[in-house]
C-alpha cells in the first residue's frame, strides 16, 4: 500500500490486485486474467519493489514487444524505479552495462524478450543470481503467446518452462487479457503452473462505451464520429484489407484528421516510425489491420472504430480493449452492414481453404455470437460479458442503453422478401442481387425491372410501405440467419438457404431495431457516460469553464515537458491525473499529492510548475 501510494501516487488498489501483490510478496505463483487496462502491470511491479528492499534481488519481466518494454522501462525511471532492459537492438558494450548494473544490485525490474532469456550467456547469468539469493520473482507477460490457442502464438515463449525447472524456489506470475477457458488450461500446462493460484477479474471495461451503427456512407459516418466525438484525440480506426487501411488513412489526412497508416505490409521501419508517433504524439489516428495493437500500452486512446467487422466476439473485443486504458470514457465505435456478414461467411465457407468441417463449425458459432451482439436491441454489453460467462444487467453505457431503439416486426417483411427470391426464380431461373429485388418489392419500374417483366410478379410494389434502409436491416437479418445465401461467384446473387424453411413455415417472428435514421432524427448527440462511471474516475464533461481551462493550460505544459525529456506524454502524467488537477485546482504541495497519479518522485519534481501552472489561469 505504502509502494502504491508513494511510488505510484493511487490511493487504492483496484480490484484484485491487493490479493496479488500479497501473493506474489509471500513467494507464491499466480496466474493472472485482467482484462486491458485492468492494471497488471502494478501486480508485478509493486512486489519487485517489494522483494528488492526485502534483500531478495531482482525480478525478471518476460515481455514480447522493444517497444512496449522501452515504454513500460521509462514510465518505471519517472516514477523513481530503477528499471533497465535487455533487448536486440543493444550493442555489446550496452548489454555488459545493464548486465553489471543488475549484478550489483541496482536494478529492481529486468525487462527481456524472451528469446533472450533462454540464452546460454543469460542462463549463467541468472545461475549466478540465483546461487546469491538474488532472483526475486519472474514476471511472464502476455502468457497467452506461450498458446496456440491464443491469437498471438510465439514459439519461444515454450522454452520459458525451464524458468520453473532451474529455478523452482522462484516465484512467477504469469499475465494475460486472454479470455477463454482453452487458453487458459493450455498456459498452466506449458509453464507447469499447476501450482499456480488463479486470478480471474471480471472482463468489463465500464468505462468504454460500445455503438455498432448501420453501414450507409462509412467514411463520412466515421468523420462525423471522430469531428463530433473525439476532434483531436488518439483513436485507432480498424480496417480488413491493407488497401483500405491506406485509403482511408489518406481520405482522413484530407479530411483534415491527422491519421496515419499501419499494416504489415508496410516496411518494418515505417511500421517502427508510425507506431513511435502514435505513442509519442498526442491526438493522432491509427488507421490500421490488425497487425497493430499488441503492446500498444497507450492509456489514453479514446476512441477504437472498426470500419469492417472482426471475426469474433474475442478479436472485437481485444481489439476495442485498447480504448480507455486510463479509466476516462472511450468509445468503441463500429459501423456494420450487409457486406460484412456476407464476407465474413464467405471466409469460413471458402471452399478454397483446408479448414475441416468441425473447425468451420466453431468459428461459424463464434461469428453468430458477434451477429447477435451487432444486431441486439438491448443491452450490448449484457451480451459481450455473457460471451465470456459473466452475467450482468444492463449497462447504461452503450448505444441500446442509451437511447432504447425501437424495433418493429419485420416478420411479414421477411417472409416477402423470401417469396420475391423464390417468385424471381421461378419466372427468369435467374438470381438477383438484394438491390434488384428490394426494388421489386417498392414496386420502382427500373430498367431492370422491365428488362426482365418483374413488374408482373405477384411481390411487385408489395413491400411498398418499408423504406430502402428497412429492407436493407431485413436482408442483413436474413443473410444472418442462413435463411438466404449470397453467391460470391456470381455477383452476390441471392438464394434461399437452409433456415428459410422454418421462416417459410412461420416458426419464427424476426423482430429488428427501427432504422438508425428515422429513430435518430432530432435526438442529437448520444447522451454519454454517467451513472456507470465510478466516482474516482471523471469525465472532460464534467469540468467548467475554469477547470476546462485549466486543463488546457496543463496539457500544453505536459506536451513541452514531454518533448523536452523525449517522453510519452501521459508517462509524465495521464489524461486522469490532469483531469483530477484541473478539477480539484490543488492549493498547495500537500493538496496536490493526495491526487491519483501524483507519487513522491513526480511531486519533487513538477509539484510547483503544475501549481504555478494552475494559478496562471484565472
Ligand atoms: P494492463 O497492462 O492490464 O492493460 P496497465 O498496467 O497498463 O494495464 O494499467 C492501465 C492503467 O491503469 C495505467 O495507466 C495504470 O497506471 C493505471 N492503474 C493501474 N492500477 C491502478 C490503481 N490501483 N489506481 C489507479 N490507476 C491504476
Ligand atoms: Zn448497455
Amino acid at each position: 500500500m505504502q509502494i502504491l501510494q508513494q511510488v505510484f501516487g493511487y490511493p487504492r488498489f483496484r480490484g484484485l490486485q491487493a490479493d496479488i501483490v500479497a501473493g506474489a510478496i509471500a513467494g507464491d505463483d499466480a496466474l493472472v486474467l485482467m482484462p486491458t487496462g485492468g492494471g497488471k502491470s502494478l501486480c508485478y511491479q509493486i512486489p519487485a519493489i517489494a522483494r528488492r528492499s526485502n534483500g531478495q534481488g531482482l525480478t525478471i519481466v518476460v515481455s514480447p514487444l522493444i517497444a512496449l518494454m522501452h515504454d513500460q522501462v521509462r514510465a518505471l525511471q519517472e516514477v523513481g524505479v530503477a528499471a533497465d532492459c535487455l533487448h536486440s537492438a543493444l550493442d555489446y558494450a550496452q548489454v555488459q552495462a545493464v548486465q553489471s548494473r543488475a549484478w550489483r544490485g541496482e536494478t529492481t525490474l529486468l525487462y527481456a524478450a524472451p528469446e533472450r532469456i533462454t540464452t546460454a550467456h543469460f542462463l549463467d547469468f541468472l545461475d549466478h543470481l540465483a546461487q546469491k539469493g538474488q532472483l526475486a520473482l519472474f514476471a511472464i507477460d502476455e502468457a497467452h503467446c506461450v498458446s496456440q490457442w491464443g491469437h498471438d502464438f510465439r514459439p519461444e515463449y515454450r522454452q520459458l518452462a525451464l524458468l520453473h525447472q532451474r529455478y523452482p524456489q522462484v516465484p512467477r506470475m504469469a499475465l494475460t487479457a486472454t479470455a477463454d477457458a482453452i487458453t487458459r488450461e493450455d498456459i498452466i500446462e506449458r509453464l507447469q503452473l499447476q501450482q499456480a493460484q488463479v486470478y480471474v477479474s471480471s472482463f468489463d471495461r465500464p468505462n468504454i462505451c460500445y455503438q455498432v451503427v448501420e453501414k450507409a456512407d462509412p467514411r463520412k459516418q466515421l468523420l462525423r464520429f471522430i469531428e463530433d466525438e473525439h476532434p483531436d484525440e488518439a483513436g485507432i480506426v480498424y480496417c480488413q484489407s491493407r488497401k483500405k487501411v491506406e485509403e482511408t488513412a489518406e481520405w482522413l489526412l484530407q479530411q483534415g484528421i491527422n491519421a496515419l497508416p499501419y499494416h504489415a505490409g508496410l516496411p518494418a521501419d515505417v511500421r517502427q516510425r508510425h507506431q513511435d508517433r502514435f505513442l509519442r504524439e498526442e491526438g493522432l489516428v491509427m488507421t490500421a489491420t490488425i497487425a497493430f495493437g499488441m503492446g500498444i500500452d497507450k492509456p489514453d486512446v479514446r476512441f477504437v472504430a472498426h470500419l469492417d467487422m472482426p471475426k469474433n466476439i474475442e478479436g472485437y473485443y481485444q481489439e476495442t480493449g485498447r480504448a480507455g486504458r486510463d479509466g476516462q470514457a472511450a468509445d468503441a465505435w463500429m459501423t456494420y452492414g450487409l457486406a460484412d456478414v456476407v464476407n465474413q461467411r464467405r471466409m469460413i465457407d471458402d471452399p478454397q481453404s483446408q479448414a475441416s468441417e468441425a473447425y468451420r463449425q466453431v468459428m461459424r458459432a463464434k461469428l453468430d455470437a458477434l451477429l447477435a451482439m451487432a444486431e441486439t436491441t438491448d443491452c450490448r454489453r449484457v451480451r459481450l460479458l455473457a460471451y465470456f460467462g459473466e452475467d450482468s444487467s444492463p449497462c447504461g453505457n452503450c448505444d441500446n442503453c442509451l437511447n432504447p431503439p425501437q424495433t418493429w416486426d419485420a416478420t411479414q417483411a421477411s417472409l416477402m422478401f423470401l417469396s420475391c427470391i423464390y417468385r424471381v426464380q421461378q419466372k427468369s431461373d435467374m438470381h438477383f442481387g438484394a438491390g434488384h429485388l428490394i426494388d421489386i418489392l417498392r414496386g420502382k419500374p427500373t430498367d431492370k425491372v422491365l428488362q426482365y417483366d418483374h413488374q408482373n410478379l405477384s411481390t411487385f410494389g408489395i413491400g411498398e410501405k418499408w423504406t430502402q434502409q428497412e429492407w436493407g436491416a431485413v436482408v442483413r437479418q436474413l443473410v444472418a440467419r442462413d435463411a438466404i445465401v449470397a453467391d460470391a461467384q456470381a455477383f452476390n446473387t441471392l438464394r434461399l438457404g437452409p433456415a428459410a424453411k422454418n421462416l417459410l413455415a412461420g416458426q419464427e417472428h424476426i423482430h429488428l431495431r427501427l432504422s438508425e435514421r428515422a429513430e435518430r432524427k432530432g435526438s442529437g448527440r448520444m447522451r454519454r457516460i454517467a451513472k456507470t462511471t465510478p466516482a474516482n474516475r471523471m469525465h472532460v464533461d464534467a469540468l467548467d469553464m475554469s477547470a476546462r481551462n485549466r486543463l488546457d493550460a496543463l496539457k500544453a505544459w505536459r506536451r513541452e515537458v514531454a518533448q523536452q525529456n523525449q517522453l510519452p506524454a501521459y508517462v509524465v502524467f495521464n489524461d486522469a491525473t490532469l483531469i483530477a488537477i484541473a478539477a480539484q485546482n490543488p492549493s498547495g504541495l500537500g493538496a496536490l499529492s493526495q491526487i491519483s497519479g501524483v507519487g513522491q518522485k513526480k511531486l519533487d519534481a513538477y509539484g510547483s510548475e503544475l501549481l504555478k501552472v494552475c494559478g496562471s489561469v484565472s
